[in-house]
């Protein structure tokens, strides 16, 4: 991973790329590209040894203009103030394009938390949640799942959070286990949009997905459902990775075999059947017909990018593409799919779960998943409209233009006050 690009300064340049097509004042557009506010905590939790730790976390309210603020909480050693308030921008334009009635947020502890013991862990988080309960609520701030937390994490916040409170708030916190209020089809929504990004963007392209090589960087939540889903189309995944290595094998993979190699050991590179070793770098320069960065921000950066040999990469992870990786694959033709709609269907599922629990009835998984269908395709049909339209260098502005212009209409119709 390139540790040059800051995340937030790539925020900022993608909003500015994108309001260069739109009629906005230069107020309006600053205002799009600051948070409205940022916690920043230090939790200090009993260890299991008795000791105390000090663990620094922050949430980012970046924007409420179309309800209220949407994001998951990670854990990883890399958390910062800046990487938590691009996540919590990219949140708000990734609400916005799939047009759900939401701002966006996101939260952070810096911790691996591998390092720690379940019960060290289920403190860690509860603390937070704690310092979290006066920003959050069914109508002020929801979390979900991010990179390293789950169903576990939000099962204890919701529950930390319902006990402070003295009430039952569901609502307050999305991705729980399906017993604790969770909705059907959440856990592969990630992977499920990512799969028909895919599908709809091999469609435009006029390329046939079922005949398509595909490589995929991760294999976390994210990475594996779409390796699966993508797999279920036709198409032959050939290449996965993990942050310990990756596999090559002509002919592609099982996708579920190698999660089941990877649930066993901790990494894909376990997995016996395969015909060459890979490392990441060279998984993301392979030549095959789509590329899916399911891992981290920053993964592929300006010089790597001119070594890229697919012809269309669809994110499934947060800004993996730094914005000298963007402009040189925009320039050598590459087709790119954005973050904010390609991994949108986790935060879409997590609206239908909101949605669930304020009604306190509860659908089936074919529902869900006809519902996330309808609004992926129709919000990729909102960005090629933008695309065609204003002549734009690629889908990523065109998303942005779609989603800022949104955005500002909700902020310019309440009026700024006071
Ligand atoms: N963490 C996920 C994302 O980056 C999901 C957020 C949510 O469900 O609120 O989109």
């Amino acid at each position: 991973m390139s540790d040059e690009a800051n995340p937030f300064e790539s925020l900022q340049e993608q909003i500015d790329d994108a309001a260069a097509s739109l009629d906005l004042e230069p107020d309006v557009v600053n205002r799009l590209k600051h948070p409205e506010r940022v916690l920043e905590t230090n939790l200090s939790v009993e260890m299991d040894d008795g000791t105390v730790e000090v663990f620094e976390a922050f949430r980012s309210q970046f924007n409420g203009d179309r309800g209220p603020y949407k994001g998951g909480i990670r854990y990883h050693s890399n958390v910062s103030r800046d990487e938590v308030k691009a996540l919590s921008g990219w949140m708000v334009y990734k609400c916005a394009i799939v047009d759900i009635p939401y701002g966006g947020g996101k939260g952070g502890i810096v911790i691996d938390p591998a390092d720690y013991s379940e019960s060290e862990l289920e403190r860690i988080t509860r603390s937070f949640a704690k310092e979290l309960r006066p920003l959050i609520g069914e109508d002020r701030d929801i979390p979900a799942p991010d990179v390293n937390t789950g169903q576990r994490e939000m099962n204890w916040i919701k529950d930390t959070y319902e006990t402070l409170e003295n009430t039952t708030a569901p609502g307050v916190i999305t991705g729980k286990a399906l017993d604790s209020g969770g909705s059907e089809g959440r856990v592969e929504a990630t992977g499920r949009s990512t799969m028909l990004t895919a599908r709809e963007a091999f469609d435009y392209l006029d390329e046939e997905i079922e005949d398509a090589t595909v490589a995929v960087q991760g294999y976390g939540n994210a990475g594996w459902i779409a390796a699966r889903l993508i797999d279920n189309l036709g198409a032959d995944v050939v290449a996965v990775s993990d942050s310990s290595g990756g596999i090559y094998k002509e002919g592609g993979f099982d996708p579920k075999a190698v999660k089941d190699a990877k649930n066993e050991s901790g990494s894909v590179t376990s997995y016996d059947d395969y015909d060459e070793e890979l490392t990441n770098e060279e998984l993301l320069t392979l030549d095959v017909d789509l590329l899916v960065p399911a891992a981290l921000e920053n993964a592929i950066d300006g010089d790597l990018a001119r070594d890229v040999k697919a012809d269309v990469v669809v994110e499934a992870a947060n800004g993996p593409l730094t914005p000298e990786a963007d402009d040189a694959l925009t320039e050598r033709d590459v087709h790119v799919f954005p973050d904010i709609l390609a991994n949108a269907g986790g935060v879409t599922v997590s609206y239908f779960e909101w949605v669930q629990n304020r009604q306190r009835f509860y659908w089936t998984e074919e529902r869900v998943n006809e519902e996330l269908e309808r609004i992926i395709v129709d919000a990729f049909e909102n960005m090629v409209d933008a695309y065609e339209t204003n002549d734009l260098a690629n889908f990523r502005t065109a998303a942005y233009v779609v989603a800022i212009e949104r955005v500002a209409k909700a902020y310019q119709q309440g009026g700024n006050w006071p």
